[in-house]
């Protein structure tokens, strides 16, 4: 069925990203945005704007009835969930589809499946993907634990079933720490998440975080974009993306690629998903799947040339894929920062006015962000304000413009993490593309010393 009025269920860039697509293909739009974001651009530009509700986001963002009320207001016939907020909530899928509205997303059971992180890897290894050693499910008690541990070895790590964005995670060094941290995550996890069910992995000394963009068509047809690489990483959040990997080459893209591909097709999972992977040693481990769009999406699109918001509009309409895997091709590599109103080095938080505005231009560089002159960012969601994507038939060319692009960029009246990037820029490890997760971390501190 064509898609007629989408509602964009989210804000910031990702709600004007989601916008833009529809727009090209004709598709009105429909934004709903909290008391909040009333001067937001996505609010502007959208041809319809409904208020959801206060500030706090579980009061409008997340608030289920007033999205599907805004919805019916407005017509819409299609809701776009972005990232973050409801996207990989299954019931509100669940009941986007029960108002006979189409979700653009998976299938509400394959959110569902993977939004347990025991239930992913059960499925993830039945359908043959590597995983990291660990406890076959929930942990249950703290014998079961240490015998678990003494049979990987440590250190071990405790996570959260219902984790997410790295919150709920405790390195356990040694079996005489392991009934105290365990305990730990499970009331962190209860508090976060409510539920304080955890598992055990072990904990991988020094890997990279490699993860697959995978779109299956929901009949049994997927297909893999290629890698991104998000090892650079505070806290367990990403801060800078990259797409390919420094390290992978094409025999392993075609190989791991292959295997996450056909996964998805044996799953029959409908849309866009990224597969996470460790990778240590030249092997990876499964550690999660997100179904949804993700924030590093772009440098996918720049090296593949599609559209992905696109793409999971017209599965949505019930399309078979655009590309078969044969089709797609990798073309040069592309970098993305993540801007944040923070401080770039205590990362505190800066909201505020955004006194004055100039985005980077010219050629292969993209920036996805709200902000404008006299907007100001409000406290109350992600630090996020800006994307920069740039693009260059190498690695190096691509690290040639996004200096320069970053030279360009202005946003004056709130701090950003713009001179933590240019900083990273002059480093030679980065430059060599010589980093794994813990690089970030070990790197800040050193600056600190
Ligand atoms: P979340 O859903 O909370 O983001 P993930 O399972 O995706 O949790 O892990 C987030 C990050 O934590 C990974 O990118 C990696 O940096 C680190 N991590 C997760 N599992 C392990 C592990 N077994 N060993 C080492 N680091 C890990």
């Amino acid at each position: 069925m064509a898609i007629q009025k989408v509602l964009i269920a989210n804000r910031g860039e990702i709600a004007l990203r989601i916008h833009r697509a529809c727009h090209e293909m004709g598709i009105e739009t429909v934004a709903v945005h909290s008391t909040a974001d009333a001067d937001a651009m996505h609010v502007r530009l959208a041809d319809h704007a409904v208020c959801i509700g206060p500030p706090p986001a579980g009061e409008s963002y997340l608030n289920i009835p007033n999205i599907i009320a805004a919805a019916e207001i407005s017509g819409a016939d299609a809701i776009h969930p972005g990232y973050g907020f409801l996207s990989e909530n299954a019931q509100f899928a669940e009941i986007v589809e029960a108002h006979d509205l189409i979700f653009i997303g998976p299938k509400p059971e394959h959110i569902r499946i993977m939004g347990d992180k025991i239930e992913a890897k059960t499925t993830a290894a039945k359908l043959g993907l590597p995983l990291v050693p660990g406890s076959p499910g929930p942990l249950t008690s703290v014998e079961e634990a240490k015998r678990i541990a003494a049979e990987i070895g440590y250190p071990v790590l405790i996570k959260a079933a219902s984790g997410g964005g790295g919150r709920g995670m405790k390195v356990v060094p040694e079996e005489s720490q392991l009934e105290t941290l365990m305990q730990q995550a499970g009331s962190e996890a209860k508090a976060a998440f409510g539920d304080a069910t955890v598992y055990m992995e072990k904990y991988l000394s020094d890997p990279r975080h490699i993860e697959f963009q995978i779109f299956g068509d929901g009949n049994g047809n997927a297909i893999h974009l290629g890698e991104r690489d998000c090892s650079l990483q505070r806290r367990h959040q990403k801060v800078l993306e990259e797409a390919p990997s420094p390290v992978i080459s094409a025999a392993q893209r075609a190989d791991m690629g292959g295997i996450v591909a056909k996964a998805m097709a044996d799953m029959g999972y409908r849309g866009a998903g990224t597969i996470e992977f460790l990778y240590e040693d030249e092997r990876f481990y499964f550690i999660e799947m997100n179904t949804r769009l993700q924030v590093e999406h772009p440098v996918t699109e720049a090296i593949t040339g599609l559209d992905l918001v696109r793409e999971q509009i017209r599965i949505a309409e019930g399309h078979p894929l655009t590309l078969r895997q044969e089709d797609v091709e990798f073309r040069g590599h592309a970098i993305e920062c993540r801007i944040n109103a923070e401080h770039p080095r205590t990362f505190a938080p800066s909201p505020g006015l955004v006194k004055g505005y100039h985005a980077p231009g010219g050629m292969n560089v993209r920036v996805d962000s709200g902000l404008y002159a006299g907007y100001r960012v409000p406290p109350y969601y992600d630090s996020m304000i800006a994307k920069l994507i740039v693009w260059g038939h190498t690695r190096e060319g691509a690290l040639k413009r996004l200096r320069r692009a970053l030279e360009e960029f202005v946003i004056d009246g709130v701090t950003t993490t713009i001179p933590l990037h240019k900083a990273l820029l002059d480093d030679p490890e980065f430059q060599q593309g010589e980093y794994t997760i813990k690089w970030l971390e070990q790197w800040l501190a050193s600056q600190d010393a």
